[in-house]
């Protein structure tokens, strides 16, 4: 309970702070201002006369209502009701939502432009438009079943970032540009079917379209025979969305090498890091490399009660012996980042009487690195690769002693990636500016980044987001971390514009 006297003589200071403007707006005047003057080397308003510290104030503020409102106007093109969210790559409700920030595009007086698979670029062109430009950006599909902030924050959040520039009066050097990436998820397209030995693919089939931008030739040529459950190809699809018209070829999705001088994306964290230590700004150093491997073992199965032991060829068991030998890899690997997983083991027929004929695992691998030095990272994607090298020798040893069939595919196999100490120490000043705890991390989840930071210097801002939940209904960000992540967003994005 608050004494009688101080709740009197805070009332008395509210009175005179709300009838003293100049005095509030004086002694909280909004740091961002002086600090995009620093960054930038360029004043964000005209001189003194005509200053108004109230309106430089508010000029500076992020609309976080609109920005939630906008959030929560996207969440509606769904094909499951919010806060469950599925939009999957050019459905309807995929196309509707492009349609709606591709709208927000344009009001930020934006130059918009779409390539063959849909992926979106905004410009605000700079005071020196010859300069390679500075980009944002992040995506809007979901899996099925997925939360209202994963990409979206990154996506809208970047909108929000350029307005609250423009509102200030500040003008770019190098242009500014919004990228929202097509299909960050590989929900729809996301198993190819090609290949079936672990060195025949030198790079991973799973599509997302970061990975084209990426100059991703293998991806490219995937595309082509890559169809959905329903047998719609890529490309049928891409064109029912309103893409991709008459072109067969892809490759003018490629993305030059230093065509950006910076790409920064603001994302939740998806992990429970910053939530559980309260602080508001992760500073992502580098992003874990994942690998995917589908092993399917296939013997004769048979009568439980009627085949004798000496006589089995059990798909069942080969697949339990593998799961041990991915367990043991890893921990005899020597990486403490370095982890693997069988999220997915089905056996077929599944019946108590019958000996299992096919069995079916997922294997997913990741590396990170608790160090960010050269060397380390090295040794640790060599680590994880050697890992995978041992766990399909193993499998094709399992295979032959248990006389089983295997086929045993690398759906991805990614470098991993490192931001640039460019991007790190432009996120870290602008949060130590505007009074932000923050720390440095890893990204243990993929993101549009890692692609993109083959044609780009390249960082993240993470924002918590409640106890890691995400990729499901529960996931959710506070409005005043969203608020944080956007004015970092900004900042970053003034400091980078100015280099
Ligand atoms: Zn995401």
């Amino acid at each position: 309970m608050v004494p009688q006297g101080l709740s009197n003589f805070c009332l008395l200071l509210l009175l005179f702070l709300h009838s003293s403007p100049g005095i509030l707006a004086v002694n909280n005047e909004d740091p961002t201002a002086k600090i995009m003057e620093e960054f930038s080397g360029y004043p964000i308003h005209e001189p003194p006369h005509s200053f108004d510290p109230r309106s430089l104030l508010s000029s500076l503020s992020v609309d976080v209502q609109l920005l939630l409102s906008q959030i929560a106007d996207l969440s509606t093109f769904s094909d499951t009701p919010a806060p469950a969210i599925t939009r999957i790559l050019y459905s309807e409700k995929d196309v509707l939502a492009r349609r709606y920030v591709k709208n927000l595009l344009g009001l930020a007086g934006l130059s918009v432009r779409e390539d063959a698979v849909g992926n979106m670029f905004g410009r605000w062109d700079g005071y020196e438009p010859e300069l390679a430009p500075v980009a944002t950006g992040s995506h809007i599909d979901a899996i099925p079943y997925s939360g209202i902030y994963d990409g979206v924050v990154g996506v809208l959040g970047a909108i929000e970032a350029i307005n609250t520039l423009k509102r200030s009066g500040y003008k770019p050097k190098r242009s500014l540009e919004v990228i929202v990436f097509t299909s960050e998820e590989p929900t729809r397209f996301g198993i190819g079917c090609v290949g079936s030995h672990l060195y025949d693919i030198p790079y991973n089939l799973t599509f997302e379209c970061s990975r084209l931008m990426a100059r991703n030739e293998a991806v490219m040529k995937a595309l082509k025979t890559t169809f959905d459950k329903q047998n719609i190809s890529f490309l049928e699809a891409a064109r029912s969305a309103g893409y991709a018209k008459g072109v067969d070829d892809l490759s003018s999705v490629f993305l030059k090498e230093g065509c950006y001088s910076a790409f920064v994306e603001l994302h939740i964290e998806q992990g429970p890091i910053l939530d559980a230590e309260g602080i508001s700004i992760g500073v992502v150093t580098a992003i874990a490399a994942p690998a995917t491997l589908i092993v399917d073992f296939e013997g004769n199965g048979g009568h439980a009660g009627g085949v004798l032991m000496p006589h089995r060829n059990d798909a069942g068991l080969a697949a339990a012996e593998l799961a041990l030998d991915v367990e043991k890899y890893v921990l005899e690997s020597g990486s403490i980042d370095t982890v693997g997983t069988v999220g997915i083991l089905q056996l077929h027929p599944g019946a108590i009487n019958s000996i299992p004929s096919k069995a079916h695992l997922t294997i997913g691998m990741v590396i990170t690195w608790l160090e960010v030095a050269e060397d380390t990272r090295d040794i640790d994607e060599k680590r994880r690769n050697e890992v995978i090298e041992k766990i399909h020798e193993s499998a094709v040893a399992i295979a032959r002693k248990r006389g089983v069939n295997l086929s045993f595919k690398i759906l991805n196999q990614d470098p991993p990636a490192h931001s640039d100490k460019s991007v790190i120490e432009a996120v870290e000043v602008a949060s130590k500016e505007l009074n932000l705890t923050h720390k440095r991390m890893i990204s243990r989840a993929y993101h549009d980044s890692l692609f993109m930071a083959g044609v780009s210097p390249m960082g993240m801002i993470f924002i918590p987001c409640y106890k890691g939940h995400s990729h499901k209904p529960e996931e959710y960000a506070s409005s005043q971390d969203i608020e944080n992540g956007v004015k970092v967003l900004f900042l970053t994005l003034a400091k980078l514009s100015s280099t």
